[in-house]
């Protein structure tokens, strides 16, 4: 179990805080100049986001899951809380108003490649003073699950306010420079391959090409624990407590049909076995099942798998 666990039982398994989107899918022949007007297919709404996906995916695994973000009041807002209540979230944390839903409108073509505006919207408006007004919420939390949808400031006051023992695990993405006192609240910091090169980069590392080195060297930079996903082939997974190495969990082989959100799926899975008192391996191996289940499926939460779909992958 964790150490300096609550003497009172944790009521959420999970706590995530972060961004919650409605994506609308347009498809079309080709791309509009500028200037110019093109006719696609029927819109089709997608309740999306990296918190809200990440929320999701823990809510229909089981997990005992809270969300905190903001939305409009619209729409798109009732959409998004409606599909975190389908997989039994509890929203009461979601704050409604002061901008509407975000929204990122894709365009697919028939490659299958898609074009984005993302309009942040709601998400932007959720500040450090909100998060400071959650206190019951992470004081009722395990495991705190951030990304960077959110301002970098409303990230930094998560970190800020985290209960003794309570577990911070940090996704940066979309990639952007972390504060030190952030970078070291992460345990574990999650990252795909893009995002570590980004990260060290910014921290002036020039790690080698394999993923090994770079968890070695973004240890050095203050997170407990860092993980790194590594598609197809699993995750690398090193803990500062034990001697740091960099232990390879490979995943399953599966027939990969659309890997939209299987990231979100990943660190929401591990975040979960990580608060129920699972080493950083173990829990990468169960999420790696997770994410591996959710490839197999076309779109982001709706590609998510039960507790029983994944033993039975
Ligand atoms: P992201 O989705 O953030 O870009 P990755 O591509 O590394 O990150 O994928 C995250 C996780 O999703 C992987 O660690 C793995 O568990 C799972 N995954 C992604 N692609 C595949 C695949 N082709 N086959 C099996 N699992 C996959």
């Amino acid at each position: 179990m964790y150490e300096n666990e609550d003497p009172a039982p944790a009521r959420y398994d999970l706590l995530v805080v972060g961004s919650a989107n409605a994506d609308l899918v347009i498809g079309v022949d080709r791309r509009p100049a500028p200037g110019e007007t093109v006719l696609g297919t029927d819109l089709v709404v997608h309740p999306g986001g990296k918190g809200a996906n990440q929320a999701v995916a823990a809510g229909r695994l089981g997990a005992r899951t809270a969300l905190l973000a903001r939305v409009g009041d619209d729409a798109h807002g009732r959409l998004l809380l409606e599909s975190q209540r389908a997989a039994g979230v509890d929203t009461g944390g979601v704050l409604v108003g002061g901008a509407p839903t975000g929204v990122a409108l894709i365009t697919v073509d028939p490659s299958g490649d898609n074009s984005i505006v993302v309009s942040p919207g709601a998400n932007g408006r959720l500040t450090p003073a909100d998060i400071r007004a959650a206190a019951p919420l992470f004081d009722a939390a395990r495991v705190v699950s951030v990304q960077l949808e959110i301002p970098l400031d409303t990230v930094a006051e998560t970190a800020r306010v985290l209960a003794p023992g309570t577990r911070l695990v940090l996704n940066p993405s979309p990639p952007a420079p972390l504060p030190e006192d952030v970078l070291t609240a992460c345990d574990p910091l999650v990252l795909n391959e893009h995002e570590a090169r980004y990260l060290l980069g910014i921290l002036g590392e020039t790690a080698g090409s394999a993923p090994e080195d770079w968890a070695r060297a973004l240890l050095t930079h203050g997170p407990r624990s860092v993980v790194v996903t590594l598609g197809g082939e699993g995750a690398l997974v090193a803990d500062s407590r034990g001697d740091g190495a960099p232990v390879r969990v490979p995943s399953p082989k599966v027939d990969a049909v659309d890997t939209t959100g299987a990231g979100d799926a990943f660190t929401a899975a591990l975040a979960w076995r990580l608060g129920l008192g699972d080493e950083l391996a173990e829990a990468a191996a169960f999420a790696v099942r997770v994410g591996a289940a959710a490839v197999t499926r076309q779109g982001a939460q709706a590609s998510f798998p039960t507790a029983e779909e994944v033993v039975a992958l």
